[in-house]
């Protein structure tokens, strides 16, 4: 079955995604390590060269542009997205840099959420700015009004949505229209929604990143970005690329491949644990809201039912005002099944203190938000490690 063409749900494309190619009658294609790749003749070598050059990304002549392990996974996330070309980088803010910096030169301007994760943030302050290129930075919840913050240098429109930490939903679809009449490019960090739950080159976005990291993985043991392009943005984007000579082991598109495959089968699982928790949470006198859009009181409701397919399993609780920092570091601290660690989208629990930064909005988070990922683990135990967690919260003094 191709999968490239196939009409098959995404849930089945996940299982079918990159076996299109010989794999010697084995189910998962080879684990190919390899740097040198010899060529029949000189004009063999030649040949390859030329067809790099034009475009083509195979025949591969050199390791540095991938193996059968990588296209076999590019295979399956384009069919996933909708892409063009899709490509694996080191870690996810490699994604989101290489992404940026492909689009833009000296005297160039960049439009970036409010929301944007954090060292993307630093990025474009510290980096992009070197070089040259401006920031402004609005409110992720913007419609039309966007427009006013376009400038004849506009190059590009970094979108994120849901926001780190805060969980704002963007309207993707006339965000990216705005884009492009404007003659700019879109590029959207689709980590939160994974490509299984929403495909943003679909409705008008030019590149589409995941850090891989998350879900893809899934197993807390990867660090990976990946890049999904359409064929208007491919060729700035590929040129970062091999300019730079990203690339990423066998091994780990290996394990991503393996990932994607049980990506559903997890997601599912993640998202009902959430919402287990979510129904707690919300019970619970101290917590003033929740957010995670996939929740019908949240404000971002209604553009995550319209655009998107599933949630994953993590959200933002927040603290009525009043209950000050120390009183949340003490639940934080008395957790024992949720873990306090950075990253998310792996198989176990977290929870951690969140610290949004905000340039252009206001902050009403400050020193009361924590950001939980509910893992795999059976919700009964993780309601008790809450009772556990609140008990500490509730301790005077
Ligand atoms: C974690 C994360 C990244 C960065 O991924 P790494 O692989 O850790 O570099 C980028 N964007 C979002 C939204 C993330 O949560």
């Amino acid at each position: 079955m191709n999968s490239k063409n196939s009409p098959a749900h995404p849930a089945t494309q996940l299982v079918l995604g990159g076996r299109d190619r010989d794999t010697l009658g084995f189910v998962n294609p080879p684990l190919v390590r390899g740097s040198t790749v010899l060529h029949d003749s000189v004009a063999d070598m030649k040949a390859r060269v030329a067809a790099r050059l034009a475009g083509a990304d195979e025949p591969i002549a050199y390791g540095i542009y991938g193996g059968p392990t990588h296209q076999a996974f590019y295979d399956a996330l384009n069919a996933l997205e909708g892409g063009h070309r899709s490509w694996a980088l080191p870690s996810g803010l490699t994604a989101c840099a290489i992404a940026l910096q492909a689009f833009v030169g000296s005297g160039d301007h960049v439009l970036v959420p409010d929301s944007v994760y954090g060292p993307v943030r630093r990025f474009c302050d510290q980096t992009l700015r070197r070089f040259g290129v401006t920031t402004t930075y609005y409110d992720p919840c913007s419609g039309a009004e966007i427009e006013r913050l376009f400038t004849p240098a506009t190059r590009m429109l970094w979108l994120e949505s849901p926001g780190s930490h805060t969980f704002e939903m963007q309207d993707v679809p006339l965000l990216a229209a705005i884009a492009r009449a404007r003659g700019a490019f879109s590029a959207i960090d689709n980590t939160w929604a994974t490509p299984l739950y929403f495909q943003p080159l679909k409705v008008g976005v030019d590149v589409s990143l995941h850090a891989a990291t998350k879900y893809i993985g899934g197993h807390s043991d990867l660090l990976m970005g990946t890049v999904t392009s359409n064929e208007r943005a491919w060729p700035q984007l590929r040129a970062a690329i091999h300019e730079y000579g990203l690339t990423t082991s066998a091994d780990d598109c290996a394990l991503a491949l393996r990932g994607l495959r049980s990506m559903g089968a997890r997601l599912v699982q993640h998202e009902a644990n959430a919402r287990a928790l979510i129904a707690w949470f919300k019970q619970q006198p101290e917590v003033e809201r929740v957010l995670f859009p996939a929740d019908a009181d949240d404000p971002g409701h209604a553009l995550w039912k319209r655009d998107m397919t599933g949630a994953c399993g993590l959200f933002g609780v927040l603290l009525k005002p009043g209950l000050g920092e120390a009183r949340l570091h003490a639940l934080v601290d008395a957790v024992t099944l949720f873990g306090r660690g950075y990253s998310w989208g792996g198989y176990e629990s977290l929870l951690i203190p969140s610290f949004p930064e905000r340039t252009v909005t206001a902050n009403v988070y400050s020193g009361r938000l924590f950001r939980v990922h509910a893992g795999l683990e059976d919700p009964r135990d993780l309601v008790a490690d809450l009772e556990r967690g609140f008990a500490a919260l509730r301790r005077p003094g």
